[in-house]
């Protein structure tokens, strides 16, 4: 790999993080790899080329599932609790280099500096999550109908699982799936978007040094790189129990499609289309605030950023102008320079379909009320920063039906009762994250109950994103139904054994059936 940035403090971060060398094709250990095409790294904070990563040729890819294969053997038998040691361990190395990996985040994927070294938190806080929980993989006991017998069910770990990440979230998204498969006792093998492999390599890095140092094998935890190609590899490999997929809806439906084709289990994370309801009785400062974070934040590149407003006629025109000032207000520029708000788009086609997106919101109506640009000159040579732009639309716009992954904001109004804005919220095919401002109990209530949002998120008085580890993350609908992270999320990890265990000295069979010899 060859590393030509100078700037930024960044050469020093990849030090840190012993991005030196081609050697990025493979799980750690197996050093001889480093045959495929190699994978350039162009940061779009200023157009540099930051390294080369060399794609996982496929016979590679044999010979890393066989590392993983045999580290699962070792692996599932550890005790729990034990394995969550190994996680701690992961979790204080995070937190010794979680400045220099926020900034590779940054400078790879072009979120603030601030918002890189949040991800590192999250991957933190996952281990946390994750080392209690090695000591708490329950399961259930149940009364057997037959006297002297007893039934319980418990938790195995699945083997190998595969985790395919979007370039938006770089480290959080592996971290979240890894530190819980690891619990469970399961090994991994990672492919992270071919737009951030650094990131992936960092990460590999760190574990890696870790196994090393207690004397477990490498195949713990695999690395390979590439593209969709690369990626299909898991999903068609049927020594990968689960696969669990993040990005867009478009590659969610192929995966889902290639991993059920060979009766695998998939965990869906696709993309949102997310909207925040405000109603007559928001707090309008609140709502400015959180809907400009959610919209803007992360450049729109948040699978939870907000990208519809449902606000209530009698307010419209007040909450509209409140924006158009706060928008004033936002500056954009190099990411890790912290006066700056909003960083680049992650790459020239993302820039494409921001100004696609905005065309075809106009052609179809739309009312620009924050005009967009691509900006050009000093600070923003890589021809990756763009205008956050709001339009006034509706939900049936077919661009309005989309997820576009930019910071452009539709407005949309509602009148009467608060039903009538779920029903807009509600009438998209993406149910990922959703958000109430409203200091009306009732509305409040209708909107969290069942005849409410049917998203996967639901939150009031808080934007769309920013969500805490600590509860299931995922959406419904095209989002896919999956969810990682917090609360028993863990299950998916893990396959699930019913155990019915006589102590007795007769052979009794379930629902009264005789059969005497
Ligand atoms: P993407 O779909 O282009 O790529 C995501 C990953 O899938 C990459 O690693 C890519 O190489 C891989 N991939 C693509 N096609 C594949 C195939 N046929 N087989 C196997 N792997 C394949 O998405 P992106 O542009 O990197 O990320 C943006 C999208 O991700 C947005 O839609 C966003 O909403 C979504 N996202 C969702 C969540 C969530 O938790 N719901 C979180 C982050 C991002």
């Amino acid at each position: 790999m060859s590393i030509t940035v100078q700037s930024f403090g960044i050469k020093e971060a990849l030090n840190k993080l012993h991005i030196k060398e081609i050697n990025h094709g493979s799980a750690y250990g197996i050093n001889s790899f480093g045959e495929g095409e190699l994978l350039n790294s162009y940061s779009p904070v200023d157009g540099e080329l930051i390294g080369k990563v060399t794609a996982t040729t496929k016979e590679e890819y044999q010979k890393i599932m066989a590392s993983a294969e045999e580290a699962f053997t070792t692996w599932r038998i550890m005790p729990a609790p034990q394995r969550g040691e190994i996680v701690r361990q992961f979790g204080e190395k995070l937190r010794e280099l979680k400045e220099p990996l926020g900034k590779l985040v940054s400078y790879e994927m072009g979120k603030s500096y601030q918002e890189g070294l949040g991800e590192v938190q999250e991957m933190i806080d996952i281990c946390d999550f994750a080392v209690g929980l090695s000591r708490q993989l329950h399961g259930l006991t149940m009364h057997s109908e037959r006297p002297g017998h007893r039934m319980y069910e418990q938790y195995h770990p699945l083997g190998i699982v595969g985790i395919i990440s979007a370039f938006n979230f770089p480290v959080a998204v592996w971290a979240w799936n890894t530190a819980l498969a690891w619990i469970c006792g399961d090994v991994c093998i990672w492919k992270p978007s071919e737009k951030a492999p650094l990131c992936g390599v960092a990460c590999q890095n760190i574990i890696a040094e870790i196994l090393e140092k207690n004397n477990l094998p490498a195949g713990i935890s695999c690395l390979i790189n590439g593209d969709y190609k690369v990626g299909e590899f898991m999903t068609s490999d049927k020594r990968i129990p689960l696969v669990s997929a993040t990005g867009s809806i478009r590659m969610g439906k192929i995966v889902a499609q290639a991993v059920a084709a060979r009766l695998g289990k998939s965990l869906l994370e696709l993309g949102g289309n997310n909207a925040i309801i405000v109603t007559p009785d928001a707090d309008i400062k609140m709502t400015v605030i959180g809907a400009v974070f959610g919209a803007v934040g992360t450049a729109g590149q948040r699978c939870t950023s907000t990208r519809r407003l449902i606000i209530h006629e009698s307010i419209y025109d007040t909450v509209k102008n409140a924006l158009v000032d706060a928008y004033q207000q936002i500056r954009i520029g190099n990411p890790l320079d912290e006066n700056n708000h909003v960083g680049p788009l992650i790459d020239k086609d993302a820039v494409n379909m921001y100004q696609k997106a905005l065309e075809k919101a106009k052609s179809e109506g739309g009312k620009t009320v924050v005009e967009g640009a691509v900006l050009s000159g000093e600070g923003y040579q890589s021809g990756c920063y763009v205008k956050p732009a709001i339009v006034e639309a509706k939900n049936e716009f077919e661009i309005v039906q989309e997820e576009t992954f930019a910071p452009i904001l539709y407005l949309l109004k509602y009148s009467g009762e608060v039903e009538n804005a779920i029903a807009i919220q509600n009438g998209v095919a993406q149910g990922l994250s959703s958000a109430i401002m409203t200091n009306n109990l009732r509305e409040a209530e209708r909107f969290l109950s069942a005849a409410g949002s049917d998203c996967g998120i639901a939150n009031v008085n808080i934007g769309t994103s920013g969500a805490e580890i600590g509860g299931a993350f995922g959406g419904e609908k095209e989002t896919g139904g999956g969810r990682e992270s917090g609360s028993d999320a863990w299950k998916i990890y893990m396959r699930r054994q019913t155990n019915t265990i006589n102590y007795t000295t007769e052979l009794p069979l379930a629902q009264g059936i005789k059969f005497d010899l």
